[in-house]
């Protein structure tokens, strides 16, 4: 049977001065959950993640992992290993001796630091880059050079603070699947702190949205994506309308909306914007209230029926389609 190491926060809180970075969130990781905590900047994801980490003192709650209460334990005695936005790499050491740093620390002999530095360099396909300096690598080179010093103390829990925002778009998307790759070969638990939308969807299991210290909703991807809560996940999680309606306010996906006559529909619309882009057509109205909806259709859905800019349409969603929001 696998380990009971499950990661827990409990009413976790983090205060600097006046500023209250991270307000009482508690949330219960699995085991091999790979989680993204997702929110705009300044909301206090890189504080929880160093408050797990023992980067950062707890002000008040505390992390639990399997039974053990970590709040209070220094970084290496925790299980969990941190990997930085920027890799912190040390600049006068080879690939070899960055990723066996830890051990050094640890007092392992040169023999057992070099056989497990080369275990972990296997790992990340960098056997043969073992003798660069990190200023000699790529920026996907030296992100895997980072994960590998990371991972050398065997962490029942990897802390990634935004990994990918270092690189270039091709590269991300292609070193975020090399990520979830490693993380279902591990079986550990990530949590993958980043700030877009797209990524999170991309690699979590479990999505945990922040927003001014607090979580603002939190669960299986998918759960949290099909039925927004409130109206500040809709619009952060993207591919959602938020529209006030005069029995209150609905999520309801763009994707989800259909273009039909005025007569009958659910809501008038005036197309303001028509986006041909490839497989489907983003048509963009605008609706009573002043508010504005982007409906997705598909490029067959469109062309049969084309519409012109400042036609006056109907817009219409099957009712489960539809959230009520709160807030
Ligand atoms: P995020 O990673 O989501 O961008 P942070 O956890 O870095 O957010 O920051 C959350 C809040 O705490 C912000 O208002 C930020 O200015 C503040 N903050 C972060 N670190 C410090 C610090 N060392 N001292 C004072 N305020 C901080
Ligand atoms: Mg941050």
């Amino acid at each position: 049977m696998r380990k009971q190491l499950d990661l827990e926060l409990i009413s976790l809180t983090k205060r600097y001065g006046s500023t209250v970075a991270v307000d009482a969130i508690s949330y219960h990781f699995k085991v091999g959950t790979y989680a993204c905590l997702l929110g705009p900047s300044g909301c206090g994801k890189s504080s929880t993640l160093r408050m797990i980490a023992g980067h950062e003192t707890v002000s008040d709650g505390s992390v639990t992992l399997g039974a053990r209460d970590i709040s209070h334990l220094p970084p290496a005695k925790r299980g969990t290993a941190m990997m930085f936005q920027n890799y912190a790499l040390f600049p006068h050491l080879n690939v070899r001796d960055n990723v066996a740093f830890s051990l050094k620390m640890q007092g392992k002999d040169q023999a057992e630091r070099h056989k497990r530095a080369h275990e972990m360099l296997e790992l990340v396909d960098m056997v043969n880059l073992a003798d660069r300096l990190p200023a000699q690598l790529s920026g996907g080179q030296q992100q895997r050079a980072a994960l590998a010093r990371a991972l050398i103390t065997k962490p029942d829990v990897l802390l990634l603070d935004e990994p990918l925002s270092a690189l270039d778009p091709f590269l991300r998307i292609r070193m975020r699947a090399e990520l979830k790759k490693l993380q279902r070969e591990l079986g550990i638990t990530f949590i993958h702190v980043t700030h877009g939308q797209d990524e999170a969807l991309a690699l979590a299991d479990e999505i945990v949205v922040m927003n001014n210290a607090i979580i603002e909703q939190a669960g299986a991807t998918r759960a949290v994506f099909d039925a927004p809560k409130t109206a500040f996940v809709a619009r952060f999680l993207g591919s959602h309308n938020v529209i006030a309606m005069p029995e209150g306010t609905l999520a309801v996906r763009s994707d989800a909306l259909h273009i039909k006559q005025a007569e009958g529909a659910k809501l008038p619309g005036t197309i303001t914007n028509i986006e041909y882009q490839g497989t489907h057509v983003a048509l963009t109205a605008t609706i009573p209230g002043e508010q504005e909806v982007t409906a997705i259709l598909s490029d067959k859905e469109f062309f049969e029926n084309p519409k012109n800019l400042g036609e006056a349409i109907g817009l219409d969603w099957e009712a489960e389609a539809a959230h009520a929001l709160a807030g």
